[in-house]
């Protein structure tokens, strides 16, 4: 067996080996059909029972009522950015965003193409460095819905609790940290995020949407575009991406099997730990980017003395198989991702290179 090495990149990200040996497992013939999951027909039964298990086992992750629909849908979170204004945000309305990084920004610039989006706060002015607190904005009981991205990937930010919204849907870029804890969905009007960082691999993107909204979203969009289209055919309109979803549902089954959500989150907080911990015990040699309040457990950010040190730290740490550590280039320094098929493992590998690294060259 080929070795695998400690995974860190920020999506598509590393996967559990157990899943990606399912995979392999499963490929040239599925469960005695005699061909791959590739291969086979999706009105058929065997990809029938695949998508509505997978389905099922999503929805008990995300607490097991029925309140929402749990769509299967293409082209990414990007693709959301615009469809959530194009359904849920009628002429004469406004849309409120929270922007707290590149992806909030980016999502309210997309949905102004399609109506008035408004930036309610942003945490531009220092550096997208934390996220907002319920003082410091109030949304207009008008507004159609407030977006917010309650994991900020590039920068390293987190929401610790869901935003308060009133009666006003709550939208919610969840790309980076859905299922990483548990939630109260309830709170959430829609979720969307791809599945190619905590869920499997890229080409299917989750939508969770309450199903009163789907009343509300405009009638006259092409059917592909339209939630309530997708949810009338249960994500069946047209050829689904079958394998990712497969990969999906094979996530979703062994997180149940783990224990589910609680299990899954005391798992992701004790690998943050450790890389929080090599920051805060390095006498500032790293310097977090995030403040505290705000730190992600999904994507730590910090920065070394110089831009030489950095080039340094990323090479040495691949060279001990730790790799993918480089931060993305609108924040610089490094990204450690930690999605939850990164173990405890790698994470307490790289806390114990962050010393020894320090000790070389602090
Ligand atoms: C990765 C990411 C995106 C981009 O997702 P795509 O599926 O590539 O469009 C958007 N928002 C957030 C918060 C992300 O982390």
């Amino acid at each position: 067996m080929t070795t695998r090495v400690y995974n860190f990149n920020a999506g598509p990200a590393t996967l559990p080996l157990p899943v990606l040996q399912q995979v392999q497992a499963d490929l040239l013939d599925f469960g005695g059909t005699g061909m791959s999951i590739l291969e086979t027909s999706h009105r058929g039964p065997v990809y029938d029972e695949i998508h509505q298990q997978a389905i099922a086992d999503l929805r008990e992750l995300f607490g097991g009522s029925d309140d929402h629909a749990i769509l299967f849908m293409g082209g990414g979170a990007q693709t959301q950015f615009a469809l959530v204004p194009m359904n849920l945000l009628p002429q004469g309305r406004h849309a409120a965003y929270l922007e707290t990084g590149v992806w909030g920004e980016a999502a309210r610039e997309e949905a102004g193409k399609m109506g008035d989006a408004r930036t309610l706060w942003s945490s531009a002015a220092s550096g997208h460095d934390r996220v907002p607190g319920p003082d410091d904005y109030q949304v207009l009981p008008d507004a159609a819905y407030l977006h917010y991205t309650s994991n900020n990937s590039i920068m390293g930010t987190q929401y610790a609790a869901v935003p308060e919204a009133g009666e006003v849907p709550l939208v919610c870029d969840m790309s980076s940290d859905i299922l990483s804890y548990p939630i109260d969905l309830k709170r959430f009007g829609l979720i969307y995020g791809g599945a190619q960082k905590n869920m499997g691999a890229a080409g299917v993107t989750l939508v969770v949407i309450r199903r009163d909204l789907l009343e509300r979203c405009r009638s006259d969009l092409p059917t592909m575009l339209s939630y309530a289209g997708m949810a009338a055919t249960n994500s069946l309109q047209n050829t689904p991406p079958v394998f990712a979803i497969y990969i999906v549902g094979l996530v979703a089954r062994r997180m149940l099997e783990q224990g589910g959500m609680g299990a899954v989150a005391a798992y992701n907080d004790k690998k943050a730990g450790l890389l929080y911990g090599a920051i805060d015990n390095s006498g500032g040699f790293y310097r977090g980017h995030a403040q505290p309040g705000s730190r992600s457990r999904m994507n730590v950010t910090f920065h070394l003395p110089n831009e030489d040190l950095t080039a340094l730290f990323v090479s040495e740490a691949a060279e001990e198989g730790l790799q993918g550590l480089k931060g993305h280039q609108a924040l610089g320094g490094i990204r450690v991702s930690l999605y939850n098929a990164v173990t405890v493992e790698a994470g307490r590998a790289l806390a114990d290179f962050m010393a020894a690294f320090h000790k070389r060259h602090g």
